[in-house]
Formats: C-alpha cells, sequence, structure tokens
C-alpha cells in the first residue's frame, strides 16, 4: 500500500522552511462565484490572546503498541504518536486494550491523563474493569492540551521506517477512531465537522473508504484562496482543552480514581498493586524505558480572538488555521529535537505574516 508521503511528513516538513506562501502562488483578480467566497481570517499581531509550543511525541518507525512483562505483570506500551496522537487515540488505545485485557482479572493501572491514557483508561472502564490513573500531569498541563485537534492522521512517522504490520496497526486504529470520534460530535466534547482546504496538487491519500469523504480538487471560482491548486476535504476538528476536561469527567463518573505520581524507573511502575499496566505516558516514555528513538517535533501556535464566522480549515505552505471556540489557531512548525516549551517570537511572527499574506490575498470573501 502507498502511502503520500505528503500527506504524512512533507506538509509539516514545510513548517521548517519559514512558512513562505509558495512561487506559484497567483494573486490573480479573476471573479470567483458567491458560492467560492470565504470570510478571511482577521490576522493581526493584536489579536493574539495566547502563544504555545508543545512537543510531539514523534517515532520515525511510528507508534509503539505492544505488550511484554514487568516483573510479575503485564505492561501494554500506548506512547510515540506524533502529530497524529488526537486522531489516532481511540484507535490506538482499543488496539493496546485488545493485547492487555483477553485473561486478565481485577484492577487496571494506565500511566498518563494525556489523551492516550483517558481513551485507554475509559475502554478499560468500558470492558468492566477499575482503573486507576497514575500521572505526573494532568490536563491542562499536557501535550495533548496543546494540540490543534484536527482528526488527519499527519507527522508521525517516516515512510521508509514502518514495517508492514505497523501499517496494519495504523490503519486500523485510524479506523476504529474514525467511527468512534463521530459518534462524540457535539458541543459537550467540543468535536465538530468542518470542511478543510488544503494547498495541494492531488486529492489527499484515501486511507479509508470512508475517510477522508468528499476529498476532490476545487475549481477556481470554488474558493477564494490565492493558489493554484487547492484540495477540499471534510473532517472533525476537537477543541482539545474541552474535550480532556470532559474526558477527565467521564472517568471519574465511572467510578475511575486518578493519583497524580511520577515514575522514575521500571522497577517503581513494577510495585504497583495493579496487575496490568497500560504506559500513556507520550514523551515521557523516552526516559522511563530508554526509547531514545522517540524525540521531541516542536510546535509552536499563535491563537488569535475567535471569530465564530470561520467555518473552515486550512493547511498549507503558509501554515494551518483551525477554527475554534477558544480562538483561531494558526501554526505549521515540525521542529525536530526542540526540547523547550518556550514560544519563540520570531517563529511566532513569522506563522502570523504568513497567515496575513494568505488571508489578505482572498479574490473575494462572503
Ligand atoms: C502544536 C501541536 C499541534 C498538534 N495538532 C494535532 C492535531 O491537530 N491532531 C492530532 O491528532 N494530534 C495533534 N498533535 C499531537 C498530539 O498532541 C500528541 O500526539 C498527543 O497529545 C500525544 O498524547 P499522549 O497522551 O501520548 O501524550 P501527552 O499528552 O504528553 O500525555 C502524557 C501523559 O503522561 C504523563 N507522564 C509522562 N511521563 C510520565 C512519568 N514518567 N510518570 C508519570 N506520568 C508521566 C504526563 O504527565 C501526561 O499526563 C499536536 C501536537 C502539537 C504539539
Amino acid at each position: 500500500m502507498r502511502m503520500d508521503r505528503r500527506m504524512f511528513l512533507g506538509s509539516a516538513a514545510l513548517g521548517l522552511t519559514g512558512l513562505a506562501l509558495p512561487g506559484c502562488a497567483t494573486t490573480s483578480s479573476r471573479p470567483v462565484t458567491q458560492t467560492g467566497c470565504l470570510p478571511p481570517v482577521d490576522v493581526s499581531a493584536d489579536r493574539i490572546i495566547r502563544t504555545l509550543a508543545g512537543l510531539r511525541p514523534y517515532r520515525p518507525s511510528g507508534f509503539v503498541v505492544r505488550g511484554e512483562a514487568l516483573g510479575d505483570k503485564r505492561l501494554v506500551h500506548n506512547y510515540g504518536h506524533g502529530g497524529a496522537g488526537i486522531t489516532l487515540s481511540w484507535g490506538s488505545a482499543k488496539l493496546a486494550v485488545d493485547l492487555g485485557l483477553p485473561g486478565h482479572r481485577g484492577p487496571v493501572a494506565v500511566l498518563g491523563a494525556g489523551v492516550m491514557g483517558l481513551s485507554t483508561a475509559r475502554l478499560v472502564q468500558e470492558a468492566g474493569f477499575p482503573v486507576t490513573i497514575y500521572t505526573r500531569a494532568l490536563p491542562p498541563e499536557t501535550t495533548s492540551n496543546i494540540a490543534g485537534g484536527q482528526f488527519h492522521p499527519f507527522g508521525h512517522f517516516r515512510e521508509e521506517a514502518v514495517t508492514p504490520e505497523w501499517r496494519r496497526q495504523f490503519v486500523a486504529a485510524v479506523d476504529y477512531g474514525w467511527r468512534r470520534f463521530q459518534i462524540m460530535v457535539g458541543d459537550d466534547y467540543g468535536i465538530r465537522w468542518l470542511p478543510t482546504y488544503v494547498e495541494r496538487n492531488g486529492p489527499e491519500y484515501a486511507l479509508l473508504p470512508t475517510f477522508p469523504p468528499v476529498n476532490r480538487m476545487l475549481g477556481p471560482d470554488e474558493h477564494p484562496f490565492p493558489l493554484e491548486s487547492v484540495v477540499r476535504y471534510d473532517t472533525l476538528y476537537v477543541e482539545t482543552g474541552r474535550y480532556l476536561r470532559q474526558m477527565i469527567r467521564d472517568v471519574q463518573i465511572a467510578g475511575g480514581r486518578i493519583e497524580v505520581r511520577g515514575f522514575a524507573t521500571p522497577a517503581e511502575i513494577a510495585a504497583l498493586p495493579e496487575g496490568l499496566v497500560f504506559n500513556c505516558t507520550g514523551l515521557g516514555a523516552r526516559a522511563l524505558f530508554g526509547d531514545t528513538e522517540l524525540r521531541p517535533a516542536r510546535g509552536q501556535l499563535a491563537i488569535l480572538l475567535p471569530q465564530p464566522e470561520i467555518r473552515y480549515a486550512f493547511t498549507g505552505e503558509a501554515g494551518y488555521m483551525f477554527p475554534r471556540a477558544d480562538g483561531i489557531l494558526l501554526g505549521g512548525t515540525f521542529e525536530l529535537d526542540q526540547w523547550s516549551t518556550e514560544p519563540e517570537p520570531g517563529r511566532i511572527a513569522r506563522i502570523i505574516a504568513s497567515h496575513q499574506r494568505l488571508f489578505g490575498s482572498f479574490r473575494c470573501t462572503a
């Protein structure tokens, strides 16, 4: 099966090139029919309400869902989802519980309270087991809270580094997650459908027969972007702060316990009372289990004042724009091996400038 590299890595790598609009962009003033017009995002530095930098847990050979023995316990890993952890959360958690739960009796431990730990804990509870989440930090102090929240499996592996077996896990995870998120659409979880406009010269790789829906090249009168080639597909967007709050409530309503506690060594985990442990520590797994393949891929975001009339998303050489109730997210960097979570003013200024050029050049506005 051929994967479209640009879809998974290429546009992420473009974040390193300075977020410039491409040379092929045109500012043609040809008329666009009303149907192709959209309200532009109002981009300026004085509309920034916060800036963020988060570390994606990137692994070239893909996320790890694998079981092993730890003393007299069973340990199931579920970490390393790069820029796609929200997308893969339900599906990867499903792979993990399907590995760990058969034959198990008694309480279960989950390490980590990011999206992966919370989803894993919920599936453990749905299967009828009591669960305790042990975590060094709780939302909002997790990488998962920083995520843009687009459902799209982007920036989490290198094409040449993965195995056919891993690809099967990956497709199964997307399939389960895609269906699971659809039944959670609504204000309570902060999930909604949006059309997504992508700067690219061919439809997105169709990972599933149902994903991504629509997925077609647009004619010049079907969009206002000053770009040669634009594709539209529809997908789900998760307002991550609201979503993670609700997921914590769900765990607690179902009787789950949460204990704030960090682990420095596997021996400390082996001393837990539970006989089955899911390791959902994200980038933390690097130090905890010595997985040096796991690397940070930093992403920086500028969040602008909310604009409720913006009901579409964009990704392309300018970066990406996801509109949410808590602000308009502008991003697009993918900086490998950068460990600092301090946003860099210069990088934020470039994110603002590239989006200002894009939205300031709309050929027509709704
Ligand atoms: C800027 C940015 C934009 C993104 N956009 C998207 C997007 O649009 N769509 C998408 O699908 N994904 C996106 N992602 C990726 C996504 O955020 C991650 O893949 C995901 O959050 C990983 O979730 P996690 O639960 O594995 O890790 P985390 O959220 O980091 O959670 C790990 C948990 O483990 C705990 N922990 C760690 N070490 C230890 C330890 N030693 N002992 C105890 N507890 C420990 C932590 O405290 C934390 O609670 C984005 C990421 C960034 C940075």
